[in-house]
């Protein structure tokens, strides 16, 4: 057994660090507070494999392992968690179906560009009255002529304002259960799609969300991803390893948040000493680092197994709901280090704080993940 990263990983770790506290940095405050997405990131990150680690080389992407796109996560999660959403949303939800199941027509139109940066990617299953019930999604594809046209309207859709493409998931066959969903690319300016509204978050501001309408949209069966009509089964299940990648996030958000009041605790003097020698304050840092310390050895574990190509729902579920309930704590604690100047909006931990609380919703609610575990240990929960 070997707890090291390889010399690769490591490598990579700094390339992406760096690049993270050099470019993306600078953006962060304006963009958190205009609540826009800085798009200059996508082709610069696009020309360095960055929206496409384990993509192949000869795609665009860097061809890395999924350690590597933990290590990716933890990075640009640390320094900002509404554009890291954003790229996630880009790099994994809006593009992996197509190189998982896409037809090389569909990769060379939509993934290539995407890897590029050349064109922005956005997935869509969240609707008003369906989130967490994905059945009971009410969108509707119906075949006519030769392909399609689609009706519905989504809810929650991480760059819906902005997307180039988005894949949305639709019955083609409602009789059929889940086995009748079918996911398809949906193209800005198609006709009868629109963004109803640019939605106002508390956390992950910098990231773009969006309702979104289909009203009798015609797509070609082209655009089917898959091939063939209720494959969203098999796709969502290539999507457990994105679970992976928000807990290696929700790590990055903990370790900004501890990195913080580390420093703050050397630094902050009260009772003629600094607040990290009490130990009141000494031990809740100690707590952090270990919560932090086991949340990235349980990823990297998992990320290991799917490099192994080794079954991992129940441990992509455990490390997402671990992961996401440890940021909101260390995030939760960093405030209190923090005392009054936390709730100022000039220290950071505000935002980490109010980033980490989302962590436990979106890619499936900390809810979701127990039921999830629940059945993988043979346990038939309501
Ligand atoms: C910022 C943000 C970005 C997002 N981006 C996307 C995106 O890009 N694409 C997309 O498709 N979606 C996206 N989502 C949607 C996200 O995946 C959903 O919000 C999430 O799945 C929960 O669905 P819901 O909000 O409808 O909550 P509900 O499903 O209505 O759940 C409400 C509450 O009930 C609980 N609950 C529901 N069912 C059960 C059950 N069986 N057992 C126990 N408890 C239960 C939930 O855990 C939760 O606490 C995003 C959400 C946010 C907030």
């Amino acid at each position: 057994m070997d707890f090291d990263l390889s010399e690769e990983q490591r490598i990579f770790q700094k390339a992406i660090r760096d690049f993270a506290e050099r470019e993306i940095a600078p953006l962060v405050e304006k963009a958190e507070e205009e609540e826009r997405l800085p798009l200059e990131l996508f082709p610069r990150m696009g020309r360095l494999g960055y929206l496409g680690i384990r993509y192949p080389e000869a795609y665009g992407g860097s061809g890395a392992d999924k350690i590597s796109e933990c290590i990716w996560a933890e990075e640009l999660f640390r320094i900002c968690r509404g554009i890291a959403t954003s790229l996630f949303a880009h790099s994994h939800l809006g593009t992996f179906p197509l190189f998982a199941f896409g037809t090389e027509e569909q990769k060379a139109r939509f993934l290539l560009p995407a890897i590029r940066g050349e064109k922005i990617a956005a997935f869509a299953l969240t609707e008003p009255n369906a989130g967490s019930d994905v059945q009971a999604i009410e969108s509707r594809a119906r075949k006519e002529g030769d392909g399609y046209v689609l009706r519905g309207s989504k809810m929650f859709v991480t760059n819906g304002t902005l997307a180039d493409f988005i894949l949305a998931a639709a019955y083609t066959d409602r009789s059929r259960g889940f086995d009748g969903i079918s996911l398809f690319i949906v193209e800005r300016g198609t006709e009868g799609f629109r963004v109803s509204r640019k939605l106002r978050k508390e956390g992950s501001r910098s990231s773009e969300t969006a309702e979104l309408s289909f009203e009798d949209c015609p797509i070609s069966a082209k655009n089917l991803v898959g091939e063939r009509e209720g494959a969203f089964r098999d796709i969502l299940k290539t999507l457990v390893e994105g679970r992976v990648v928000i807990a290696a996030g929700a790590t990055g958000v903990a370790r900004a948040a501890f990195e913080a009041a580390l420093q703050y605790s050397k630094e902050r003097v009260a009772f003629g000493r600094p607040i990290g020698q009490f130990q009141a304050i000494g031990f809740k840092l100690a707590d952090m680092a270990t919560w932090i310390e086991i949340a990235r050895t349980m990823i990297y574990r998992v990320a290991w197994m799917v490099d192994q190509k080794k079954k991992c729902t129940a441990e992509a579920s455990m490390a997402k709901l671990f992961a996401t309930e440890m940021a909101e704590k260390v995030t939760n604690e960093a405030m209190q280090i923090f005392g009054g100047y936390s709730q100022m909006r000039e220290f950071p931990v505000g935002r980490y704080w109010r980033d980490a609380r989302q962590l436990k919703i979106g890619e499936g609610t900390s809810e979701i993940q127990r039921r999830i575990i629940c059945h993988q240990l043979g346990l038939k929960t309501d």
